[in-house]
Formats: C-alpha cells, sequence, structure tokens
C-alpha cells in the first residue's frame, strides 16, 4: 500500500502539467512539482488549505475570480461531469498564469461526488501567439484565408530584415515559393478547393518553420519566407523540409484526395541589394525550379 502510494506520487510529479486534488470542502489533498511549477506555491504551502477566489482560485480572462456558480470545479463537484477550461492562475508572484484546466469530479462507490481533481498546462505560448494575431489582424497585416501575414507584413518584414543585414550584418534567407499547377485544382475541384490548398499549404509552412521565421503570403497562390540568421546550408536544407513537408501534405474533398507540390526559389539576402531585388532574384531562381520539372528548390549558387 506504501509502496503503490511512492510510486503514484512519484508518477505524478514526472507531469509536466499540474494536477491537484480537493476534498469535498474544496480542500487541497494533493499538489504535484508540475503545479508547484506552473504556480509558485510549494505543496507545504497548499495541502489542507481551502481554495477560495482570492487564493489559488482561478480567474477569467479579464482578471476577474471565477467562483461560485461559474467555478469549474464546484460545478463538477456537483453535476459529476468533466469539464475543460481556459482559464487563469494568480502566480505566487503576483503574475497571472494563462492555463488550460480540466476538471474531474471524484466519485465514491455510489457515485457521489466527495471532490475534484485537476490538471492543468501552461497555455501561455498560444495565449500569447493567440494575442498577437488578434493584434495583427486589427491592423490588417493578415491574409483572413491562410492566417499567414498578408503581403503588407511580408514587405515590412523584409524591409525591417535589411534593416538588420545592413546595420548589424545580420543575414537572411528568403524563400519565393509558388504552388504548381495550381489554376488545375481551381478548375478540376474547384475555387473552394483551391481556398483550402491554400489553407493546407500555409500550415504546412508554418509547420516547416523555426519560431522566429516569418510567412507571408504575397499574392494567389505564392508564399514569401524570411529565414533570420540563416546559413546557406541552413538555407537548403529549411527549403528542402518546406517542399516535403508540402508534398506529404493532404486533405479529402468528396472523397478524392488532394494533394500538391511547390517550385521554390531560395536566396541569401545582399546587403548592396533593394527588397525588390532580392524578392526578384528569389522569384527567378522559383522560375527555374518550374522550368526544371516543378516541386523543386533551386538555390543562388
Ligand atoms: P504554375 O505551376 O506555372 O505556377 O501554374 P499555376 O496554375 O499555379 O499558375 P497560374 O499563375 O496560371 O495560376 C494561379 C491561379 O491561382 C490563378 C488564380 O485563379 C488562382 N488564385 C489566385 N488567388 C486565389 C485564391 O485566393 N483562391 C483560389 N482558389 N484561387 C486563387
Ligand atoms: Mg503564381
Ligand atoms: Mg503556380
Amino acid at each position: 500500500m506504501v509502496m503503490e502510494s511512492i510510486s503514484y506520487e512519484n508518477l505524478l510529479d514526472q507531469l509536466h502539467d499540474g494536477v491537484y486534488f480537493l476534498d469535498g470542502e474544496r480542500r487541497i489533498t494533493y499538489w504535484n512539482k508540475g503545479a508547484e511549477r506552473i504556480t509558485g506555491y510549494d505543496r507545504s504551502e497548499v495541502v489542507g488549505v481551502a481554495c477560495a477566489p482570492d487564493f489559488l482560485g482561478h480567474l477569467d480572462g479579464k482578471g476577474g475570480p471565477v467562483f461560485g456558480e461559474d467555478c469549474p470545479l464546484e460545478l463538477s463537484m456537483k453535476d459529476g461531469l468533466v469539464r475543460e477550461r481556459e482559464l487563469y492562475f494568480r502566480h505566487k508572484n503576483g503574475q497571472s498564469v494563462p492555463v488550460i484546466t480540466r476538471i474531474s469530479p471524484i466519485l465514491n462507490s455510489r457515485g457521489e461526488s466527495i471532490g475534484a481533481l485537476e490538471v492543468f498546462s501552461d497555455n501561455t505560448s498560444k495565449v500569447y501567439a493567440r494575442q498577437r494575431i488578434e493584434e495583427l489582424e486589427e491592423l490588417a497585416l493578415i491574409c483572413p484565408l491562410t492566417g499567414v501575414g498578408n503581403r503588407r507584413y511580408a514587405q515590412v518584414t523584409l524591409q525591417n530584415a535589411f534593416e538588420e543585414l545592413r546595420r548589424y550584418g545580420w543575414g537572411f534567407g528568403l524563400l519565393f515559393i509558388d504552388i504548381d499547377r495550381f489554376k488545375d485544382i481551381n478548375d478540376t475541384y474547384g475555387h473552394p478547393v483551391g481556398d483550402e490548398v491554400l489553407r493546407m499549404t500555409a500550415c504546412a509552412l508554418r509547420a516547416s518553420l523555426r519560431s522566429f521565421d516569418f510567412v507571408g503570403r504575397w499574392g494567389g497562390e505564392e508564399f514569401l519566407v524570411i529565414l533570420p540568421n540563416t546559413t546557406d546550408d541552413m538555407l537548403a536544407r529549411i527549403a528542402e523540409r518546406c517542399r516535403t513537408l508540402i508534398q506529404e501534405s493532404s486533405f479529402q474533398s468528396e472523397g478524392r484526395e488532394i494533394r500538391v507540390t511547390v517550385s521554390i526559389g531560395a536566396v541569401i539576402a545582399d546587403p548592396d541589394e533593394t527588397a525588390d531585388d532580392c524578392v526578384e532574384r528569389a522569384d527567378k531562381l522559383m522560375y527555374q525550379s518550374k522550368a526544371n520539372g516543378r516541386n523543386r528548390v533551386t538555390l543562388e549558387l
């Protein structure tokens, strides 16, 4: 029995997520290491303490406490249902930490609720990303169809990259990407399927890139990727990863499998050229990829 409880706690401490148990009086009876890490509160500070609106309570998006009728813990204990919500915890240092929480009631052998279990994970990066997207949408910098940057955003990002290149010598790579025979997709399957292909391509590009890389929709079925801090070797590797991941992406439409390929032109920016010249060089190399049979990367050597 002792052995069992030790290994079980050890197991929960291995989780990246925060886990805690509450009894019927909302007193915390267990608090794992993940919960310590995310909230800043030590197990010894919280076990035996009742969770209250002003201590370890959840906060909504506006920073107000979530309690009473609205508290998912109370609700789950009452109706016995599992709940999932995006909320905030107040960290010991006072900051609000965004979390995704999953709450399950703990039932006794008669099926009566005698407490609750909550598993929560740090939601910071997702919340930041969403806030950033909302801000950018407000500034009209995001392509509403694909969710990546629009041409204006790509131009601004490219200008900034050139300024950094000239001022600090921070080199960057540029990819010009064009979907192969995209007109055929529209003609064969219809415009909405073409739109879905654009979304799929943007999604595959984002998945191929590093967090600090930029992807924008340059025009109809053309994308521009800006790769800060990139050497020749990395440029070739990232461009190839983009090409492969798009080739391997597909979706179903009315029982048919839709997939596309892309042609890519890849360059390393030169401090003595203009942004327009740089895009034009990459565009020319992209056309070379088309001329050589499509579904390939052409790099400037
Ligand atoms: P290539 O391999 O030489 O690039 O051939 P392609 O058919 O991809 O090239 P083309 O430039 O002839 O066709 C691009 C097509 O993209 C034509 C246009 O109708 C379509 N298109 C542009 N914007 C959109 C869009 O937002 N949605 C959809 N569905 N189609 C679009
Ligand atoms: Mg085109
Ligand atoms: Mg095309």
